[in-house]
Formats: C-alpha cells, sequence, structure tokens
C-alpha cells in the first residue's frame, strides 16, 4: 500500500472495534492518518464500562489501544457526539472515509406488561451501573429483596449473577465503582435465578463464565433436575465447547458432590440456579403498591435438537416471587445520523465486509456491523476485516485518495463554533492518572471518576 496517497481516516467510537480498526490501517499503511471521535472524555468503550470489575485480565487489551493512540500518524478526540456535535456528512467533507464503530447502546426490551415497574432494570443500565458509566449512575438499584430473576443466560446475565452474589472482600479489590459497592454491601440479594426460554443444550454462556459462578465461594447451585432429562444421552453427539459447558452443568446439577464440595455448599448462604424452558409472559406487581413483586413465567418446550431447537409455548405458566428483575436478552445499536444507512430490523449498519452498503467512503466495525455478540477477540477480528476492505478500496481507486482532506483542521473549527472542547489523549491520561491514585488509597486498581463534567474538568485543568 505504500504508492497510494495520504488517507485521512476518521474512526467513529473508541471501543475494540474503533482501536482495533486503527491499528491495522496504522500497521498496513505507512502514511494513512486516523482521527478517533468518542461521545465521552474517556476511551475503551464497553472495555471500561461492560467488561466485569472482576475480569481485570481482560481489561489489559487497554495497553494496546494505548500504544494506537498514542501513534504519531493517531490522534484522539473524547468528548465529541458524531451526529450532535458533528454530522457524518461533515466528517465526509473532511476525511477520506469514515469507519462508523459506535457499538450497540440500546437495549432490546422483554416486551411484556411491568417492565417498567420499579424494581425491573435492563442488564445494561446494571451494568453500567456499577461500571461507572455516567448515564446510569442515577440508577441506584433497590437491592432490599432476597430473590433476584435474571431473564437470559448470556455472559452478560452471569456477570450481573457473579455481581450481585460475590463476596464484597473480592469485589473490594477490583474498580467497580464506590457507591455500587456500597449499595453491594447493604444488598439482602441471596438467590438470583437466572431465566433461559431453551434448555442446558442452548445455553449461551462460555464455560468461564459457568465455571465462575460453580465456584464462586459462599455460594451453592439450585438447579431443577428435571431440566437435564436426556441431556446425558445427547452429550457425546455436542460439538466440544458446546459439550464440556454442558458436562459442567450436568454435574453441579446431578452429580454427588464430594465431601469438601458438600460441606461448602452447607456453609453457603447464597444460591444461585438456571431456570429452563421458560419466557417471561408479564412482570408482576406487588398488589396495590407499584413496584415489582415476581415474574409470571411461560412453560416452554423443545421442538427440535441443537442450537437451532426452537423454544413452543405449553400453554402452562409459572409464578416467580422476587423484587428485582434484570432483563438480560441482548444490546441493540441505533442509528445515529439520518443520512446514514440502517436496518433497523437487524439493528446493524448493512454492510459487506465492513463497506456500508450504497455510501460511498463509509465503512462500520464491531457491533454496529455485526449486531452485538462475541467477545472482544471476535470484534478484533471483523475490525482488521474492515481495516482491510477500507485499503483494498485505496488501493484499487474504489475509494479515492488523491485529492487532499483537511481532517481534524476542518472538525476543530467546527467544533470550536459549537462551543465544544474536545479531549486529547493526553487529557484523558490526567483523567486516568488521577483515578488510579484515588484506587491506590482504598486498595483498588482504580477509583472511577462518575461524571462527565468532573472528567472533564479533571481533562481541561
Ligand atoms: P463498544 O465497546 O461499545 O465501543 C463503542 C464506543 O463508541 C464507545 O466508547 C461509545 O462511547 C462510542 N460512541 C457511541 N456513540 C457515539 C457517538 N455518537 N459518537 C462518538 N462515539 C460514540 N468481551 C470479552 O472478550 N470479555 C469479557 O469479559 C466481556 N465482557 C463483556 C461484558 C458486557 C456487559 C458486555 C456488554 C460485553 C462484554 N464483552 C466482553 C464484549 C466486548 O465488550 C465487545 O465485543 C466489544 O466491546 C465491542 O466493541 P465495539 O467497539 O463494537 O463497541
Amino acid at each position: 500500500f505504500l504508492s497510494s496517497g495520504s488517507p485521512k481516516v476518521c474512526i467513529v467510537g473508541s471501543g475494540p472495534a474503533g482501536f482495533y480498526t486503527a491499528q491495522h490501517l496504522l500497521k498496513a499503511h505507512q502514511n494513512v492518518q486516523v482521527d478517533v471521535y468518542e461521545r465521552l472524555p474517556v476511551p475503551f468503550g464497553l472495555v471500561r464500562f461492560g467488561v466485569a470489575p472482576d475480569h481485570p485480565e481482560v481489561k489489559n487489551v487497554i495497553n494496546t489501544f494505548t500504544q494506537t493512540a498514542k501513534h504519531p500518524r493517531c490522534s484522539f478526540y473524547g468528548n465529541v457526539n458524531v451526529g450532535e456535535d458533528v454530522s457524518v456528512d461533515e466528517l465526509q467533507e473532511a476525511y477520506h472515509a469514515i469507519v462508523l464503530s459506535y457499538g450497540a447502546e440500546g437495549n432490546r426490551s422483554v416486551g411484556v406488561p411491568g417492565e417498567d415497574l420499579p424494581g425491573v432494570y435492563s442488564a445494561k443500565d446494571f451494568v453500567g451501573w456499577y461500571n461507572g458509566l455516567p448515564s446510569c449512575q442515577e440508577l441506584r438499584p433497590d437491592l432490599s429483596c432476597e430473590t433476584a430473576v435474571i431473564l437470559g443466560q448470556g455472559n452478560v446475565a452471569l456477570d450481573v449473577a457473579r455481581i450481585l452474589l460475590s463476596p464484597l472482600d473480592a469485589l473490594k479489590k477490583t474498580d467497580i465503582t464506590q457507591p455500587a459497592l456500597e449499595a453491594l454491601a447493604q444488598s439482602r440479594v441471596c438467590r438470583v435465578l437466572i431465566v433461559g426460554r431453551r434448555g442446558p443444550m442452548q445455553v449461551a454462556s462460555t464455560i468461564k463464565e459457568l465455571r465462575e459462578m460453580v465456584n464462586l465461594p459462599g455460594t451453592r447451585p439450585e438447579m431443577v433436575a428435571a431440566d437435564f432429562d436426556g441431556v446425558a444421552e445427547a452429550l457425546k453427539d455436542l460439538p466440544r465447547p458446546r459439550k464440556r459447558l454442558t458436562e459442567l452443568m450436568l454435574k453441579t446439577a446431578l452429580e454427588m458432590p464430594t465431601e469438601k464440595e458438600q460441606e461448602r455448599r452447607k456453609k453457603a448462604s447464597r444460591i444461585w440456579g438456571f431456570r429452563f424452558f421458560r419466557s417471561p409472559v408479564e412482570i408482576l406487581a406487588e398488589p396495590g403498591c407499584n413496584r415489582v413483586a415476581g415474574v409470571r413465567l411461560a412453560v416452554n418446550k423443545l421442538e427440535g435438537s441443537g442450537e437451532k431447537a426452537q423454544a413452543v409455548l405449553t400453554g402452562e405458566v409459572e409464578d416467580v416471587p422476587c423484587g428485582l428483575v434484570i432483563s438480560s436478552i441482548g444490546y441493540r445499536s441505533l442509528p445515529i445520523d439520518p443520512t446514514v444507512p440502517f436496518d433497523s430490523r437487524r439493528a446493524i449498519v448493512p454492510n459487506s465486509m465492513g463497506r456500508v452498503h450504497n455510501a460511498a467512503g463509509l465503512y462500520c466495525s464491531g457491533w454496529l456491523k455485526t449486531g452485538p455478540t462475541g467477545v472482544i477477540a471476535t470484534t478484533m477480528n471483523s475490525s482488521f476485516d474492515t481495516a482491510r476492505s477500507l485499503l483494498e478500496d485505496v488501493e484499487s481507486g474504489k475509494l479515492d485518495v488523491s485529492s487532499a482532506k483537511p481532517g481534524s483542521h476542518m472538525i476543530s473549527s467546527l467544533l470550536e463554533k459549537r462551543g465544544v472542547k474536545p479531549v486529547t489523549f493526553s487529557d484523558w491520561e490526567k483523567i486516568d492518572d488521577l483515578e488510579t491514585r484515588r484506587g491506590e488509597v482504598s486498595g483498588k486498581p482504580r477509583e472511577k471518576i462518575l461524571t462527565v463534567a468532573a472528567m472533564l474538568k479533571v481533562a481541561q485543568t
């Protein structure tokens, strides 16, 4: 790619997709200039605001992203809300190409009566609350009940269950926010049921997250043996990762525990369990009182087998009393600018290998491109693919980079006129430094700043 001019590329969103796309572009093209625009004053998207606080090893990707941000041909502009502070049309005027990688900040709703009752939260907001996402700090979830029901059985559901039931001493050493830690210290939640439409062989979590639940100190599993009818017999035909996951579930649900494990379970004061073959039909309110008292679940049976098995209603329902409901049925991308094609049914930007359909010079990566599934490694590979598509287009001439573009000069002066002050990467490092120092005092890796105003104050003074 040495032969082509000096493409100016703008990336929207600084999560894994944004940074991995930037990384590949910078590595594979010697002249490309990459500017990353981020809505918040702080970078890294869900690595900071999604990944569970007790998974610090996952957050090590931040080191690689920091190297990318400090690359001489890369600049970071935080505190710039694309679609509001600057339009995609304006970015297209300033840059040869735009990569949209602004993630999936919306929420799939359960769509049942009672969903808006106090005591019902989305996992997206709950996770944002304990991870310090500024827009979720007012959530202050009510944890005064004993039983919580989580709707959904993916990794995010297990993260939430684990945080609700973890011993406080373990959480104290993480970067969970101080208000969340204080609320969890007062929490009376001691039983968490994790509900799914289908059966044990269709669970959407990975083995790491399940193992963490099984081994969570101070807890014991509470499963329904009948849910596992026929599962042992089907094991041998399962693909390997699914087989290992199912074996662990079977062992946890049905096998006689070792003496040591029996001792451990006897001492446990907190309970977690899967509830399979159940779909929510209504969130029930306490009579005469506007708050959640339970969930009405439809009982399902499976039609077909394997990953494609369908949950079909049996007509039976069952009420589960609880005081807290957290729906964890998926994130959803949102359109940010009316000029950008958007497939509202699939909630993604329609694309082929990251090239946005019918929009020359526009690309997408990450959850906005694929939908909200997969781990960071999945996002990395698909972001590298997008970067490759873009560079192929430069090479083939499909993306014209022959004329000079103003890049950040034009956008910076527009932002200045609009009173928006971008946060640079070295400004972010001031925030990072303060958070780390505040964390040291209490033995945490960092104590996050919780409002945009406070972040900007640190960044811009
Ligand atoms: P995001 O990380 O969401 O980044 C999008 C960025 O765009 C954000 O910084 C956002 O502020 C910014 N943005 C949004 N709108 C605008 C706008 N209008 N203008 C400018 N910027 C904007 N994966 C693992 O491998 N291990 C884990 O343990 C793990 N835990 C997870 C826990 C949770 C709760 C969730 C939800 C996901 C988890 N994942 C985990 C998956 C991982 O977080 C995703 O694969 C990855 O973050 C997707 O990257 P992305 O860049 O597409 O989106």
